[in-house]
């Protein structure tokens, strides 16, 4: 097939040229003045897209390292968690936090609903000895596509000094989130979903208050210790081997960012969602996530129950080349998942919809080819 396969999954996300140039440059003393400045330079840049001039410790993992990370570094054993939960992902960080001897407490919310700011304020104010320590949020649900209103979260703690951990690898840097206005303590992102360059890097965000907290939490850690880590940075360093290459394309891509400006990014993801969800509904199919609450860095199709969500995946893969993202656990054949955060265009969303409704026609979808795409053209043009 002519072209490169165009991967239209939440994560890994394509890659500008830019940032693949860079990431080609040859290798540097990672403990020499060269990395020192990039080192400095992306976190300074970091930290600006989280609202924050507290810490930032960026590891060479995955999103879910940070996840334990926060874990290792910021709870003990034996610690009341509160986790919300309302997929996959909410369901891993209340597993990691278990996995190392919290008590976790699962408030499961139906997958595709958002949590409910109204029952977390009930149930803080159900604790008026302050047994929690934590409460863990996923700010954007990534197997369902549903979003969290953070702030609203944050308010209906009100004055109980659980840390808030806020799991944010699909979303930093496309959604907004303000860590310090919104008194967030902990923010964890990964690299391969809204920063445009490939998966490697993970990146925690956290409070004086969780620094402090560090020093009193007794859980075994020893690459992940926040102590370390920071130690290190004080010098410029990172305290084991960097991902030297990463943080060449991470420089690039966060000078990309800066150059598109972080609310014009937000803008776009938000105009991304309004697109792919009208074009989508007027080729007659539903969607997983309410209005109030759908994702704008990725949408969760529900593909007609005679299809199958798989079939439509195949199709598109084979047909045009379109790799799109299916249903994890019980959503698996239900829906399929359209990334749409990062390095993607206009452009692309529309030859998407337009591959969509062939893919639904040849597949015996009842569809009149140019509905969805009509829609689609109709919110560019009104945005313009
Ligand atoms: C992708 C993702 C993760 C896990 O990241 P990995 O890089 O696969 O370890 C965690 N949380 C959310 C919300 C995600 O989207």
């Amino acid at each position: 097939m002519v072209g490169e396969q165009f991967l239209l999954v939440p994560g890994p996300t394509p890659i500008p040229d830019r940032v693949s140039r860079a990431m080609s440059r040859p290798m540097i003393n990672h403990r020499g003045p060269e990395f020192r400045e990039i080192l400095e330079e992306v976190t300074a840049e970091v930290k600006n897209i989280c609202c924050t001039r507290d810490h930032l410790i960026i590891y060479p993992s995955s999103g879910t390292g940070a996840l334990e990370a926060a874990v290792t570094n910021f709870i003990s054993p034996g610690d009341k968690v509160l986790a919300i939960t309302m997929g996959v992902f909410g369901e891993r960080f209340a597993d990691i936090a278990a996995s190392f001897g919290a008590r976790v407490e699962r408030m499961a919310v139906k997958w595709g609903q958002a949590a409910d700011p109204d029952m977390i304020r009930e149930r803080m104010l159900k604790d008026p000895n302050r047994e929690i320590k934590a409460l863990l949020v996923t700010h954007n649900e990534t197997s369902t596509g549903v979003y969290n209103d953070i702030k609203m979260i944050r308010e209906a703690m009100g004055e109980h000094p659980a840390l808030f951990m806020v799991d944010a690898v699909s979303s930093l840097s496309a959604l907004e989130l303000k860590m310090d206005a919104w008194g967030i303590d902990v923010i964890l992102s990964g690299s391969q979903k809204a920063f445009m360059i490939p998966p490697g890097l993970s990146f925690m965000t956290f409070s004086e208050r969780a620094l402090k907290a560090s020093r009193e939490a007794d859980n075994p850690r020893y690459y992940w210790d926040v102590s370390l880590g920071l130690k290190y940075l004080e010098k410029g360093q990172t305290a084991f081997t960097p991902a030297i290459s990463l943080f060449y394309g991470l420089r690039e891509a966060l000078t990309m960012l800066k150059e598109e400006g972080l609310e014009n990014i937000i803008a776009r993801h938000k105009k991304y969602r309004t697109l792919v969800r009208t074009s989508v509904r007027a080729m007659g199919l539903e969607l997983l996530a309410h209005d109030n609450h759908a994702s704008p860095s990725l949408t969760s199709v529900i593909a007609p129950a005679s299809l199958g969500s798989n079939r439509v995946r195949q199709y598109m893969s084979e047909k045009f080349n379109i790799v799109m993202a299916g249903g994890q656990q019980q959503l698996d054949d239900v829906i399929f998942r359209i990334g749409h955060l990062g390095y993607i265009r206009e452009l692309d969303l529309l030859s998407v919809m337009a591959a969509l409704e062939i893919t639904l026609a040849q597949l015996g979808h009842d569809i009149t080819l140019g509905v969805g795409v009509s829609r689609a053209q109709k919110v560019i043009l009104e945005n313009i």
